[in-house]
């Protein structure tokens, strides 16, 4: 199984959204856990990777590095 590509800044969709209405979310820290932060009302959490793996639906923005 492929694993998902994402990146820091990228911004996801997660499969279930935040309570505040907004289902995107900006990377903003990479390493075994994930810090994620909502785009509509600011809040992060901090997720382990495998588990960001699984509740992560797509990349809706990619950071600027294409590749
Ligand atoms: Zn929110």
């Amino acid at each position: 199984m492929e694993a998902k590509s994402f990146d820091l800044n990228d911004v996801v969709e997660m499969k279930k959204q935040h309570p505040c209405g907004t289902n995107a979310w900006k990377v903003i820290r990479m390493g075994a856990d994930i810090r994620i932060k909502c785009e509509g009302c600011g809040h992060s959490v901090l997720i382990p990777r495998r588990e960001f793996e699984k509740k992560m639906k797509k990349v809706i923005v990619k950071s600027n590095s294409e590749q």
